[in-house]
């Protein structure tokens, strides 16, 4: 028997009339529990079924408390993604600095600066212009960052109207900008969300997203160059399809408070 489920079982024989405080305390427990054990799980399907080594599973955390994301590092998970400037510049201050933050929301212009000046923000997945491009290279030089910052170009590829990204042929025409004008910034690879509830095979989006990662990489001679795609309900066929970087939310956290 595992020392928590130890501790957790010791808990509840010894307070089964139990006070608020120690029903607090199991709850806790059990958290932590099953954080962990749908992090393990995930983690270890990740190495399974990844087509490369360096293929990794960011753990999306919105709206989930720091103490998740504490519970969630001790199975060594260190990639975790905000959606929000606000929660994640507050969340990057209290956790501990060898975390990797992804910035996966919509950037606005006026959010660049404070996005920016995270020390250790892995990558931000959700440039959609040219202009925006721009507006973070511009705050990444203001605030002085020691390091370029890794930039994903989020691309829509289902075209539906309500999402960001830019258009599938525009891709290479915003890439090449980073590269040749963006100095602060590192072209690291496209992102994309895709449309809702898609057959698990031959899911367009994912063939699109590799299509355009192999073309754009050939087109700029990038030694290195991504592919962001793969969230909870299809994660596992991303990998097989060849994701580099799949984002997981609700399995290992549970259903947010807010819809997404
Ligand atoms: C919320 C979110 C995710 C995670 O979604 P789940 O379905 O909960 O895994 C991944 N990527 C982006 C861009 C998100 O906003």
């Amino acid at each position: 028997m595992s020392l928590l489920s130890h501790t957790r079982r010791f808990i509840s024989s010894s307070f089964r009339s139990s006070n608020f405080k120690s029903l607090r305390l199991m709850s806790t427990i059990e958290r932590e529990q099953e954080v962990i054990e749908n992090l393990s799980r995930i983690r270890q399907t990740v190495e399974k079924l990844r087509k490369t080594a360096d293929a990794r599973l960011v753990a999306v955390s919105k709206y989930m408390p720091a103490e998740d994301i504490e519970y969630a590092t001790k199975t060594g998970q260190t990639h975790f993604g905000e959606n929000y400037v606000q929660e994640l510049v507050e969340k990057s201050k209290k956790l501990s600095s060898s975390i990797d933050w992804h910035f996966i929301g919509h950037l606005q212009s006026n959010k660049c600066k404070a996005v920016a000046a995270i020390p250790n923000l892995f990558v931000v997945e959700t440039i959609d212009s040219s202009k925006k491009a721009d507006a973070l290279n511009k705050a990444c030089v203001n605030v002085g960052r020691e390091n370029k910052l890794k930039v994903y170009v989020q691309v829509n590829t289902s075209g539906e109207e309500a999402k960001s990204g830019v258009e599938p042929s525009n891709a290479l025409e915003v890439c090449k900008h980073i590269k040749e004008n963006c100095s602060a910034l590192e072209l690291y690879g496209l992102m994309t969300i895709g449309m809702k509830d898609r057959d698990a095979k031959n899911n367009p989006d994912f063939e699109k997203i590799v299509e355009l990662r192999q073309e754009i990489k050939s087109a700029l001679q990038l030694d290195h160059f991504e592919a962001s795609f793969g969230m909870s309900a299809d994660y596992e066929e991303a990998l097989l399809d060849g994701s580099d970087n799949v984002r997981v939310g609700t399995a290992i956290f549970g259903a947010r408070r807010v819809k997404q």
